[in-house]
């Protein structure tokens, strides 16, 4: 079970330095020219610090205890797909949100994960500074490490509000991301499958 453990990529530590960020955020402010002993102000360090430690949680979960009492032997092997899964993450050029919805397909080889447990994983890599594309290749790369399933399908669906607030403002420019895996990658008919079932076969506009 050591891949899981390498496939979550964690950082060590209980959590991340709340002082630390508190003292940050109070330079921040003062920099923008802010009075940080303003009435509105004087706790935002402190709920700052407490936020970045629930939205970059996804850093110091553990992976074991995530999923293993949901872990199932069977000899199912149709597909199985996980749609709309909701996701909210920090992209790490500017630590503004981007968010969206995965979605996350493999084909059993003789195990299956409990379905509850595939939004989970998404969060496991969403808690965090990334970029879409890499969360969308780490999500496959833990699927193939607890499951060693035939093959795995991700895409990943993001709205980035780097994008959005800033310079040449796009609105609904949405990103499209996908890693495809085993059977996935090599089998056409499969990748369609996949494609067909979330709506983005050759019909959908991508
Ligand atoms: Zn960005």
């Amino acid at each position: 079970m050591h891949n899981i453990e390498a496939a979550a990529e964690l950082l060590n530590g209980i959590g991340v330095a709340r002082p630390e960020i508190e003292a940050a955020v109070r330079q921040l402010l003062l920099a923008f020219g802010e009075d940080v002993d303003r009435d509105g102000l004087e706790r935002t360090p402190e709920r700052v610090a407490r936020m970045y430690d629930e939205l970059l949680a996804g850093y110091r979960v553990d992976p074991h205890a995530m999923i293993n009492d949901a872990l199932f032997e069977v000899t199912y092997d149709e597909m199985v797909i996980v749609r709309d899964i909701e996701f909210y993450s920090l992209c790490e050029h500017h630590m503004l949100p981007f968010i969206g919805s995965a979605h996350v397909a493999y084909t059993p080889a003789g195990r299956v994960l409990g379905l509850s447990k595939i939004p989970r994983i998404v969060d496991l890599f969403a808690r965090r500074l990334q970029v879409q594309e890499r969360m969308t290749r780490q999500i496959a790369e833990f699927m193939e490490a607890a499951l060693h399933p035939h093959g795995v399908g991700v895409v990943v669906e993001g709205l980035h509000l780097c994008a959005m607030m800033r310079g040449v403002k796009k609105a609904n420019a949405r990103m499209v991301t996908s890693t495809m895996c085993g059977s996935f990658k090599i089998n056409q008919s499969t990748r369609q499958e996949f494609l067909d079932l979330i709506g983005r076969g050759p019909a959908a506009a991508i």
